[in-house]
Parts: C-alpha cells; structure tokens; sequence
C-alpha cells in the first residue's frame, strides 16, 4: 500500500483483514462473508428534555453470528458514526475468536457527548435507547450482550439490565442482557479494571520470551521499563496502575485530552489520577512538566508505549517519528493501517488490540456465565477446598512432631495456602490462563511462519481460522 491518503476506521480493519486472508487458503466466498458486517441498526429517537424534544442517533452493529449472541461494548460519544461502529463490531469478531470467548462480534454507538447531560438526563437518554434495541433483540442474553466501552460504565449498564428487565418480567436469565454491570446488580468482581488488567497479563506474558523481547530490540523484564500511557481513563488508568504497582515499570508520560504531563522519575499514577478527577485533566498537576501538545509525547523515548484512548492516533503524521520500540495496543484501533506499515518497516514490535485489549470481553464471557449459572464463582468449592489444604497442613505439622524438628514456613504461607480462591481470584485466574493462551496462539504462527512477520497478521490467522472452521462446521 503506497502511505498517501489515509485510510477511514474501518478500511484500515479490512486492509489489515485482506492482508491475512491473502496468506490464507480461504474459498472466496467464505473469506467475503467473514469480511463484511452482517447488519447495522440505526435508531433516531426523542427525548423530552430541558422543556424540548432532542433527538439522538444511535447504531448496533452485528458484524459476525457465527456464534451467538454476539457481544460488544457500546460508546457514547460524540463522534461516533456508523463506520467506527462497523469497525469495531468487525474488531469483536476477532476478539472473541482469539481469546476463544464463545461470541460473535457486534458493537454499538450513540452520538451524544456525556458530559453535557446530568444523571438522571443521561439515564432517561440510556433507557430509551436500551428500550428501541432490546425492542429488536439487539439487547438479549441469548442473541446480542452489550458491555461497557468509552463514555460508559457500571451504571449504564444497570440502567440497561433494568431496562431490559421492565420489558421481559419471566426471563429468567434477564441479568445475562448485558455485562458490566455493578456487583450488586449482578456484576462480576474485577470486571472494571479487566480491560487493564489484561493489558498487565499481555506485558507479562510477551516478557516471558526473551526472544520476543529482542525482536523489540529490548532486554530482560518488565522492570525498570518506561511506560508512556494516552489516555488514563478505565484502561489506561487500571494498566498504568497494575504496571507501576505491580511490576516496577515506570510510567514516564501520560497523555489526556488537554495535554501531557512528563518526569523521567515515574509518575504516581494514582495522584495523577485524582488530580484528573478533581480537576479535569493534567494541567497544573505538580512534579511534572507540562506539554500543552500531548500528542508530542506519543513520539517520546520509551519503552513501551500504550495507546488507551481513540482509534488512529498513530496515523501517516506522526508513525515515522515514534520512536518507542514496542506498542502494546490498549485501545481499539489506535494505529492505522497505514502507520502500522511504517511501524512494521521500522522493526517496532505492536501487540494487537484485539488481543491487548480483550480482558474486557474476557471477563464479560464469565459475567455473562455467572448470571446464567445464577451462582457466584467459588461458592460452592471455596471451603471445601480450604478444608482439604488444612489437612495438608496438619499432616506436615505432626510430620514434623514426629521428626522432631520445628516446621517453619514463611510467615504468610499458611494463611496465603490455606484461604481458597474467592471470585475476584479466580476471575483473575481465568483472565491470566485466556491471555497466555491467546498469546501463544500467536507467537506460533509469528515464529513458525517465514511470510507472518508481525504478531497482528498473526493474531488475524488465528482469529480467521477459527471463525471459518465454525462457519464451516455449520455448513455455510
Ligand atoms: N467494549 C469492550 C471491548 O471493546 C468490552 C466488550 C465486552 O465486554 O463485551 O472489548
């Protein structure tokens, strides 16, 4: 592709999908409906509000059935249209696929800037587009399961779930509409900060295998590495936080909408953070400088860099100059195609959205098993197993008796050995196994293949490859 004009949202996710297919042996037919978004719905509805009737637009797009429901987030925000819909409903296809959560891919968007509406304008707003979707099963447990995405969280999602609810007072796995929801609405623990989390899981994973690593031109663990992050909201904040806190990285720069702030020392994501939610953004925050044009700092030497705002923010103007040698991709679609060619040329490793970026559905998929189960995960083992561990232990206190000798070990190995996994643990259990799964799936192919040169044609093989074998397992 000769980098002139630069491609829209969704080209860029079909250019990248062309260029694995073409290294694949799919039957035309096949590779052209995978390709294509199934259906886009687009509603206008009315609000009385303020004394007058507003109008919204919003849009669910299906992408793929192959498995249903189909699931993905919805955005509000003010520049959404249909093509980004489309994008990032193709996005959730592949997702899904790779990180084997059983679910086709869809998405949704209303074009309304949040910040301009109060509360409970905001829940009258959600409602009635909850209301024209589950109207049409593009909200239902069985067929279509929205989520969280940019401009929506926890308490969308229960205006949602209770929307949906009023509608259909016997179903009786009505909670499983819709994922994201708070725990005392049938949420799941540690599905807010999955998306980050995730991203924490991919790092560990990818510094796993130093040969990997070297193909960033890097060294050793993740320690000590320099971070800059765009965007601190939920992923951004949640994936500097785990990676600051947990795996002394050092988190140099972040970008948000009305600047950036730098310190070579590290920032304390946590101060920053308050300061943002005090304030609005970066600006004035103490022990860092400040760039009024943050999008300078995505080109600042660093280690890692971790987009987790927009799409295309690494695009032709700027893919040339960015100098950090690895791009772990937090937000969807935040390089273009055109950039990730540059990028590709210039030997800087990108771990893909689609796989950077799926804690969230990952959790999602075990929200949604949760509420269909109707029972909180560990409830029943948890005990029972902690019993079985005390026996362990008793056996090699006596042992110890026995033998004479004092049994010493480390002061929090009883406590940390005895206590079964709760929720939370074994949430976080299943999204670390979904990661390292999903990223050996790929480094697979990345290695084994002489003509896969980038982890995203690889991540787009394995996706592809898994959707046409449940289309032709269906016979289509
Ligand atoms: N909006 C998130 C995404 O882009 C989460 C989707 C979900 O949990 O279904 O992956």
């Amino acid at each position: 592709m000769s980098a002139v004009k630069e491609p829209s949202f969704r080209e860029s996710v079909d250019l990248m999908f062309n260029r694995a297919v073409a290294l694949m042996d799919l039957p035309p037919g096949l590779e052209e409906k995978i390709r294509v978004c199934n259906a886009t719905y687009t509603v206008r509805f009315g609000v009385r509000l303020r004394g007058e009737m507003r109008t919204f637009t919003g849009y669910r797009s299906v992408h793929s059935e192959h498995m249903e429901p189909v699931k993905g987030g919805i955005r509000f925000a003010g520049s959404v249209n249909q093509d980004e819909v489309e994008a990032l409903a193709a996005l959730m296809t592949y997702k899904c696929a790779l990180v084997e959560a059983p679910f086709g891919g869809s998405k949704g968007g209303l074009c309304i800037d949040p910040r301009e509406y109060d509360e409970h304008e905001l829940e009258q707003i959600t409602r009635r587009f909850a209301y024209e979707l589950a109207k049409r099963d593009l909200i239902h447990p069985s067929q279509n399961v929205p989520a969280p995405d940019m401009g929506t969280g926890e308490r969308e999602m229960a205006w949602i779930a209770d929307q949906y609810a009023r509608m259909n007072t016997t179903d009786i796995n009505a909670r499983a509409c819709v994922t994201g929801k708070p725990l005392n609405a049938g949420g799941i623990s540690g599905r807010v900060e999955a998306t980050g989390r995730g991203v924490q899981y991919a790092l560990r994973e990818f510094f796993r295998y130093e040969e990997d690593v070297a193909k960033a031109g890097m060294t050793g663990k993740l320690k000590g590495k320099t971070v800059v992050v765009q965007g601190l909201g939920n992923v951004g904040y949640h994936a500097a936080k785990f990676l600051s806190e947990e795996d002394g990285s050092k988190i140099i720069g972040v970008i948000e909408r009305d600047g950036a702030v730098v310190s070579k020392n590290g920032l304390d994501v946590e101060g920053l953070h308050a300061w943002i939610m005090k304030h609005g953004g970066v600006k004035g925050y103490p022990d860092a400088s400040y760039v009024e044009n943050g999008a300078e700092v995505l080109e600042e030497d660093c280690d890692i860099l971790i987009p987790a705002a927009l799409e295309g923010v690494i695009n032709l103007s700027n893919a040339a100059r960015i100098t950090a040698p690895l791009i772990i991709e937090a937000a969807n679609g935040p390089v273009t195609a055109g950039a990730d060619e540059i990028l590709r040329d210039k030997g800087t490793v990108i771990i893909p959205d689609m796989y950077a970026n799926a804690g969230g559905v990952t959790v999602s998929y075990f929200e949604w098993v949760k509420n269909l189960s109707h029972i909180r995960f560990g409830r029943m083992q948890r005990r029972q197993e902690e019993a079985r561990h005390e026996l362990v232990v008793d056996q090699l206190e006596s042992l110890s008796d026995a033998m004479g000798k004092a049994w010493s070990p480390d002061p929090d190995f009883k406590q940390k050995y005895l206590r079964g996994a709760d929720e939370l643990e074994l949430v976080r259990s299943g999204l670390d196994d979904t990661m390292r799964i999903a990223y050996q799936s790929m480094r697979k192919v990345w290695h084994e293949r002489d003509d896969v040169v980038d982890l995203r044609t690889a991540a787009y093989l394995v996706s592809i490859e898994k959707v046409a074998a449940s289309y032709r397992a269906k016979g289509l």
